[in-house]
Order: structure tokens, then C-alpha cells, then sequence
């Protein structure tokens, strides 16, 4: 690798501190050693959505709690930041995951492959579906593939496959629930595209669902399809701060961006506070809406598409009890629940028993999670609370006060795919060509998975490094 002297007109700014800002500073940083790199966040802490608190024993995740082992960016990244060793997966002891159906938890069928369920015996046995529901989702096997190739929404994809039953008891909550969406305006493409990839290549989702389960290895013992680290996913925020530190990136908290201009082939960044700052090449990983305001000025269409992504509000309420006061084991991750089902809540994490270690022997930790598209909720914790504590009550008739208590509220947090998201993406990368040395990252755009945003950020450096006219930033 040559090493030319630093020019210092070489800058790279990164705005947004959340998995996406950091992780692009950081591929900056790694691939760009002569760049001066500066990541700008508004807010007063690093991680954005990654909120771990540790107390008392206990390790609390307001935001995400764990990431996808199957897309392989997160692990990586992990790895890299000698993380390794202390990923771990979900307990592999008590896996059942539950459904609420007409106020009852029911086990969700067993052999779930790509969140289809493939396992036909268990299907059968299961009290999530009607007789006619589960004939209904059979009639899969002899359906043929859809002709047209336009999108179509998860709702309507999956009720067009297995029944709208099944859509609503079983698949709903838990792909909806990924996005706190509403599938009936999820755009499939956007969402669960290889779904229809498994219908064109196979005839029916069950076979495709089935094909792919004899591919992935079932033997006790093999790994969590799911990985975090031991104290939480704010170890992951803490390394990557420390070695952006080390590599000598300005990191600056509270440096809120609001416009961003061109002249000739520089940008230049207005804070809120007036300062002004230049760049040869800028990453917005802010949220979508955010970015709109940002670029609002430099190109109002982009601003415009990127302001027509919508975000959904939701909420966390973590509770802390004694296990002698739980009049029920909390065997299994916990359970969704479905939107017909008509609560205020979305889903239950146990998280105690999902990852052991994240409670002090004798405590039970449990995570509700409240708040979905369409759906209002209290704004206020000690409501949420309350909901929170009566949604335990109502499900596992835990009456007895939390001996801890966190919540955490995400106010336009989860970016909603919903049908038309693939347009606004090609309008935005159109938009983008016209602008040399910006580019987007984060959770707006093609995936709002922790692997996802952090190779959004890979790929939002590859693309402003290898743009003509900005070989200088590369090393
Ligand atoms: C409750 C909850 C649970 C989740 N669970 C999971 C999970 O278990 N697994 C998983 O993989 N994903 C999960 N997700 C999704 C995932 O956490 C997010 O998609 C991801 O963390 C988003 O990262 P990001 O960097 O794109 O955005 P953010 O984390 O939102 O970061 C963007 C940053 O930009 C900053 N910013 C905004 N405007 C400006 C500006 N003008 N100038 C400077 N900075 C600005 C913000 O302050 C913020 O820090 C969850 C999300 C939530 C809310």
C-alpha cells in the first residue's frame, strides 16, 4: 500500500453516531488511513437506537437486543473489533416461542424456516389455526406461482399462499413485528423478497420453506441463528468509539447537522449551532427524515423522496422480578402478538431466559414491547408502564411490582418498506448520481437489521472511495 503525504483537503464527514455512522467512520477509516475523518452526531450519546443499560446484574437493552448471525456483516464487524469471543447465542435450552391467540398463549409450531413453518405434523397439532385455516394453508403445495412480477404486499403475498388465517395467527406477528409494521403495506420486495423467490423457484412457499430446512443443520448444539454480546450491543458501540478514538477520527456529540451545500467539488455542512465545515465526501447515516432536512436545500426532490420514507414510533418497557414472584416459569424467548388480537402491545421478550446471563441468579427480566404502524400509544413512561405491567398481567397474571423498571421510547425509530419503497429507492439513487461524493446510509433503506445498517456503511465508503475524482481518499 503507498502512503501519500495528507492532503488536507482529503476530508470525509460522517453524519449520524449510530451503528451506520460509526461502522462507515470506521470502514473510513480502515480503508482512507490518510483522510481526516470527522463523524458528527447530534444527540449526547453513540449508538443511536443501541441504548444497553447495566444495572444491578442486570443488562437492560432499551433498543435492539440481539442480531441476525445469518447476514454476516454484524459477526464480521464483531470479529474485527476483537468482539469474537464474547458473542453469544440465544439459549438453546428453551427455545418455544409463543403466540397470543384469543387471550391464550399458544407454542408457535416447531420447524420455522425462514419464518415459514414447514413442520407439517406440528402445524396440524397446532390451536393457532382453524381446520379450515390449516387446509387452507395446504392448498399452498397446489397453488401455482403468481404470472405477474409487479410487488405485492407481505399481507397479501402470504394470504395469496397459506390463507389469511395463517397470515393473521401465525406470520403477522412475527414479520410484521420485525419492522412494528403493518403487513398489509409491507412491500414484500422490500421486505421478505427471497419469500417470492421460494414461490418462483419452487412452486409453493411450503416446498421452498421445506427445501431450505433440509439445507440448514438442525443438530443440538448447532449455532444460534441470533448473536449479542456478553454485556450487550453497546459493547460493540464502546469498541468501535474506542478505536475511532485511536485512529485519531474526530467524534464529536451534540454537533447537530442542518443543511448541507455545494461549491464546485466541496461540501459544505452548516451546523445547528452556524458553524461551518467542508468536505470532499459526506455519509448521511442519519434517519431518512432527517436526511431530507439535511439535503433539502442541495437537491429538494432528493429531499422530498427522502422524506416520503415514514417511521413508526414505538416504545420498550423492561421489568426486573424476583422468580418467586412469577406464578409461571418463563419457559421459552417469550411470545408475539398478533394485530387482530387488538392489544397495545406488540410482543414480549423473556429476556432472562432468552440470554441467561442478563439477570442476576433468582431474577427474571421481561421485555414488552409496545407500538406499532398505524397505532397510537401513551408518550409518557410512567403510561407505558402501566401498560406494560397490565399486558403481564392480563397474559401471565404477574400482579407483583417490578423491582426495576426501565422504559425506553423511539419516536419515529422503525423506517416502514412499505409498497412504493422500491421506486423512492431508485429515485433516490438517481438523485444520488447527481451529487459525486454523497452517499446514504442506515436503517431507511434496505434493511434495518444491526447487520444490515453496518454494511450499509461499508458500502456507503466503498461508493464515495471509489468515485472518480476521490482517489486521493483512498490509501
Ligand atoms: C426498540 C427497537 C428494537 C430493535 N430490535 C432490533 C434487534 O433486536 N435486532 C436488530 O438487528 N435490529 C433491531 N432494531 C433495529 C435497529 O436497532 C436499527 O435499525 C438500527 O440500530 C438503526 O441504526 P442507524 O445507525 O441506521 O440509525 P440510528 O440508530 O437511528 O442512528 C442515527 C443517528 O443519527 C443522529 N442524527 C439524526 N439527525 C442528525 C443530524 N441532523 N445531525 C447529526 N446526527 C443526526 C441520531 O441522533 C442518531 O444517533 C430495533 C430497533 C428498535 C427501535
Amino acid at each position: 500500500m503507498v502512503k501519500r503525504a495528507l492532503n488536507p483537503v482529503n476530508r470525509i464527514i460522517v453524519i449520524g453516531g449510530g451503528i451506520a455512522g460509526l461502522s462507515a467512520a470506521y470502514y473510513a477509516a480502515r480503508n482512507s488511513i490518510q483522510a481526516e475523518i470527522t463523524l458528527l452526531e447530534s444527540g449526547s450519546h453513540w449508538g443511536g437506537k443501541i441504548a444497553t443499560e447495566r444495572v444491578d446484574g442486570f443488562v437492560i437493552e432499551g433498543g435492539p437486543d440481539t442480531f441476525l448471525a445469518t447476514k454476516p456483516w454484524g459477526a464480521a464487524l464483531c470479529r474485527e473489533l476483537g468482539l469474537g469471543e464474547r458473542l453469544h447465542g440465544t439459549n438453546p435450552r428453551q427455545k418455544s416461542t409463543y403466540v397470543l391467540h384469543r387471550n391464550r398463549l399458544q407454542p408457535l409450531p416447531d420447524g420455522l424456516a425462514l419464518m415459514i413453518p414447514s413442520d407439517i405434523p406440528s402445524i396440524l397439532r397446532s390451536r393457532l389455526l382453524s381446520l379450515p385455516g390449516k387446509v387452507r394453508m395446504g392448498l399452498d403445495f397446489l397453488l401455482p406461482p403468481r404470472a405477474s412480477d409487479g410487488d405485492e404486499s407481505l399481507g397479501a403475498f402470504i394470504s395469496r399462499r397459506l390463507g389469511r388465517e395463517a397470515y393473521e395467527n401465525l406470520i403477522e406477528p412475527l414479520m410484521s413485528g420485525i419492522y412494528a409494521g403493518d403487513g398489509d403495506q409491507l412491500s414484500l420486495a422490500s421486505t421478505f423478497s427471497y419469500l417470492r423467490d421460494l414461490e418462483r423457484s419452487h412452486g409453493s412457499l411450503a416446498r421452498g420453506a421445506l427445501a431450505m430446512r433440509r439445507k440448514i443443520p438442525a443438530a443440538p448444539g448447532s449455532r444460534s441463528a441470533f448473536l449479542t454480546p456478553t454485556t450487550g450491543l453497546a459493547e460493540i458501540v464502546e469498541s468501535l468509539v474506542q478505536v475511532l478514538s485511536a485512529r485519531r477520527v474526530t467524534l464529536r456529540l451534540n454537533a447537530p447537522v442542518s443543511l448541507i451545500m455545494r461549491h464546485s467539488s466541496l461540501y459544505s455542512l452548516t451546523l445547528d449551532t452556524g458553524e461551518t465545515l467542508t468536505a470532499d465526501a459526506v455519509i448521511i447515516a442519519a434517519p431518512a427524515f432527517a436526511a431530507a432536512k439535511i439535503v433539502s436545500s442541495l437537491d429538494p426532490g432528493l429531499g422530498a423522496d427522502l422524506s416520503a420514507i415514514p417511521y413508526a414510533s414505538t416504545a420498550t418497557v423492561s421489568l426486573a422480578y424476583r422468580q418467586s414472584d412469577l406464578p409461571r416459569p418463563l419457559d421459552g424467548y417469550g411470545y408475539v402478538i398478533p394485530r387482530r388480537e387488538g392489544r397495545r402491545a406488540l410482543a414480549c421478550t423473556w429476556t432472562s431466559t432468552k440470554f441467561p446471563h442478563r439477570a442476576p441468579d433468582g431474577h427474571a427480566l421481561i421485555r414488552v414491547f409496545v407500538g406499532r404502524a398505524g397505532q397510537t400509544i401513551p408518550w409518557n413512561e410512567s403510561d407505558l408502564l402501566a401498560l406494560a405491567r397490565e399486558e403481564l398481567q392480563q397474559t401471565l397474571d404477574i400482579t407483583a411490582k417490578p423491582i426495576l423498571s426501565r422504559v425506553f421510547l423511539w419516536e419515529k425509530a422503525m423506517p416502514q418498506y412499505n409498497l412504493g419503497h422500491p421506486e423512492l429507492l431508485r429515485r433516490i439513487e438517481a438523485a444520488l448520481e447527481r451529487h459525486p461524493g454523497l452517499a446514504l446510509a442506515g436503517n431507511g433503506y434496505r434493511g434495518i437489521g444491526i447487520p444490515d445498517c453496518i454494511h450499509s456503511g461499508e458500502l456507503a465508503v466503498e461508493k464515495i472511495l471509489n468515485h472518480k475524482g476521490h482517489e486521493g481518499l483512498r490509501s
